[in-house]
């Protein structure tokens, strides 16, 4: 790997909600091309952290960085144009539309801004790539949850984005399936995605991540690569509720 500058640089972002400091100045930085785990215990601020970058969630302090671009406090649509993708840990299609027409509408409206025949043809590429052509004209909810969390991943890869975020997209599939997801997130890294990928499935962690950070309490405790941070005290305590 070769050093280079960072495609999101976060500087001392923070959020607090009505009582809970979710995020306290957090420092982070990711590289172009790399995959980073995002970890931490329930609660410790990953989701906040992926609502907040990708504009979802006002910001209470700091400053968000993209491409050498100061992007402080713009919201989601902005976000998105600049190159900023990301899942649910929920799925949250549109319900009423079928999975072609979900994976068509963010090619025609998210950062590539294709018209709508081409955003069609490329919204059938993501569905071949995530394996949910034979689904296309199904609504959301007859899918399976693999599906669903796969229709997740299309609908953000149609906005051909720079920068996706990706929020446990594994949890609740089959080692099979996960086995599956985990080729999935290779490839589109190797399509020149960058990733952060917020997961508890270790397994996943270990082999997709060049380098994770963990939160604990909206904090950043710990960062580097995943077998060692994951053997410093600190994280495991934070893991235990020490
Ligand atoms: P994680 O994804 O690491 O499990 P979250 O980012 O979802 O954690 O939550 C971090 C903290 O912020 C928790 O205490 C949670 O209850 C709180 N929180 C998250 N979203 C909201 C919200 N929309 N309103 C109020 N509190 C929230
Ligand atoms: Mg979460």
């Amino acid at each position: 790997t070769t050093p280079s500058a960072p495609l999101l640089e976060v500087r001392a972002l923070s959020k607090a909600f009505k009582g809970v400091q979710a995020l306290d100045k957090v420092n982070l930085q990711v590289r172009q091309g790399e995959i980073l785990g995002l970890l931490g215990p329930n609660g410790s601020g990953k989701s906040t952290l992926i609502n907040v970058v990708s504009g979802h969630y006002p910001l209470s302090g700091g400053e968000i960085l993209f491409d050498g671009r100061n992007l402080t406090g713009a919201p989601a649509h902005r976000m998105a144009h600049a190159g900023i993708a990301r899942t649910y840990q929920i799925p949250r299609p549109f319900a009423h539309m079928t999975v072609l027409q979900n994976v068509s509408l963010v090619a025609m409206f998210g950062c590539a801004s294709l018209p709508q025949k081409q955003a069609v043809r490329e919204a059938w590429k993501w569905l071949e790539f995530t394996g949910l052509q034979a689904r296309a004209h199904a609504l959301p909810e007859d899918l399976n949850l693999h599906q669903r969390k796969f229709l997740e991943l299309a609908r953000a890869l149609a906005a051909r984005p720079r920068l996706v975020l990706l929020d446990e997209v594994l949890s609740g599939l089959t080692p099979g399936e996960i086995n599956e997801a985990i080729e999935l997130i290779r490839r589109i890294r190797d399509q020149g995605a960058t990733i952060v990928f917020v997961e508890h499935v270790m397994r996943a962690v270990m082999a997709l991540t060049d380098r994770i950070v963990v939160l604990n309490h909206g904090k950043l405790i710990a960062q580097g690569e995943a077998a060692e941070v994951m053997k410093d005290s600190e994280v495991v305590n934070a893991y235990l509720g020490k």
